[in-house]
C-alpha cells in the first residue's frame, strides 16, 4: 500500500520530516537562496522544467514587487521556505505554471504539496489575523511564535485548526457512502463533518451519521487522521458498523448516501492522497467480523 498508515499521508509532517526544520517568526533565517512557495487561489505557482514541478529558487523575484519577502516558516534541505500569496493580478512569468493544490491531482511531488499546505496555512491565519476579534485593534507578532497580540487591548490570537470527523459505515460486506451536488459526476465519499460545540470525536461521528444519512452505528473505531490544510482542518479517521436504520438523505448536505460493495463500486472515488481515499482503500472490502 502507497501509505501504508494514515500518518504517511501528504499533509502530515512524516512525510517531509526529512527535509523539513521549522521556523518561527523571529528565529534567524539562514543565508542562502530560499525556496519561494507561493500561493494564488486554489493553486501553487510552480517552475515548470522538463515536467518537472519545483518551487522558484534564488533570492526575491523582482516581479513579486517592493518590500514583498513573504513569510519564513522553516527550511527545506537547509534553503529558506517563503510562503506568498500572490494576487490574482500578478502576472505570472515564462516557465512557471499554477498547478491545482488539492489532493486529487498527482503531478506534484507530494513532499512539495504538503510544504505547500504549510505555507497556506501559515498565510491563511497571517490574512485573517490583522485585527484584534475583541476590540478591533490592530495585531502584532509574538515572537518566536505564530500567535499575535493585541496592542490595543493585549489579548493574545493563536492559529485556529477546526477538528472534523470522516467515518466508513460497513454492513455485511456494503459500505456507505454519500456524493455533494457540487462533485463531479459520479463521485462519492464518507460521511464527514465538523465537531459542535461540547462535542467529542466520537459523539460527532454518531450525529453526522445520522443526521446525513439517517443511519444508526456503533462499534466506533479511530483508525488515523490528516492534517488538512484548505484553510487548516484536522481530520479524524473513523471505521464503524451499521447498527439500525434505513437511509434517509439530508438534501441540505447530500445529494445521495447509498451502500456500496464491491461490485457496486462508485465511478469516482476521492483522490488517493486524501484520507477519505485511505479509509475506503484499507478497510472498506475488508471483511467484518
Ligand atoms: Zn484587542
Amino acid at each position: 500500500m502507497r501509505y501504508p498508515e494514515a500518518v504517511n499521508l501528504p499533509f502530515n509532517g512524516a512525510i517531509i520530516r526529512e527535509g523539513f526544520r521549522s521556523l518561527r517568526p523571529g528565529e534567524a533565517v539562514p543565508d542562502g537562496k530560499s525556496l519561494w512557495v507561493m500561493v494564488r487561489g486554489n493553486y501553487l505557482v510552480l517552475v515548470e522544467e522538463k515536467g518537472e514541478l519545483q518551487f522558484l529558487e534564488g533570492g526575491r523575484p523582482e516581479w513579486l514587487g517592493e518590500g514583498v519577502d513573504g513569510i519564513c516558516f522553516g527550511t527545506w534541505y537547509g534553503a529558506p521556505l517563503r510562503a506568498v500569496l500572490l494576487s490574482r493580478k500578478v502576472e505570472i512569468p515564462a516557465g512557471m505554471v499554477a498547478e491545482p493544490f488539492n489532493a486529487m491531482e498527482e503531478r506534484l511531488d507530494e513532499r512539495l504539496l504538503t510544504l505547500g499546505g504549510l505555507a497556506h496555512q501559515v498565510l491563511s491565519w497571517d490574512r485573517h489575523s490583522a485585527l484584534c476579534s475583541r476590540c478591533g485593534g490592530s495585531l502584532e507578532r509574538i515572537p518566536l511564535s505564530w500567535g499575535k497580540r493585541c496592542t490595543g487591548c493585549g489579548h493574545e490570537h493563536f492559529p485556529h485548526i477546526h477538528p472534523c470527523i470522516i467515518v466508513l459505515v460497513r454492513k455485511n460486506g456494503e459500505f456507505l457512502l454519500g456524493r455533494k451536488s457540487a462533485w463531479p459526476a459520479g463521485r462519492y465519499s464518507l460521511v464527514a463533518g465538523f465537531l459542535d460545540f461540547g462535542e467529542s470525536l466520537e459523539e460527532c461521528v454518531h450525529r453526522e451519521v445520522l443526521e446525513e444519512t439517517g443511519i444508526l452505528i456503533r462499534n466506533l473505531r479511530y483508525v488515523g487522521s490528516q492534517n488538512w490544510p484548505f484553510p487548516s482542518q484536522l481530520m479524524a479517521g473513523f471505521v464503524a458498523d451499521y447498527a439500525g436504520g434505513e437511509i434517509v438523505v439530508d438534501r441540505e448536505e447530500l445529494e445521495d448516501a447509498r451502500w456500496f460493495c464491491r461490485e457496486t463500486m462508485p465511478a469516482s472515488l476521492p483522490g488517493r492522497r486524501s484520507i477519505a481515499r485511505w479509509i475506503i482503500d484499507t478497510y472498506a472490502l475488508e471483511s467484518v467480523s
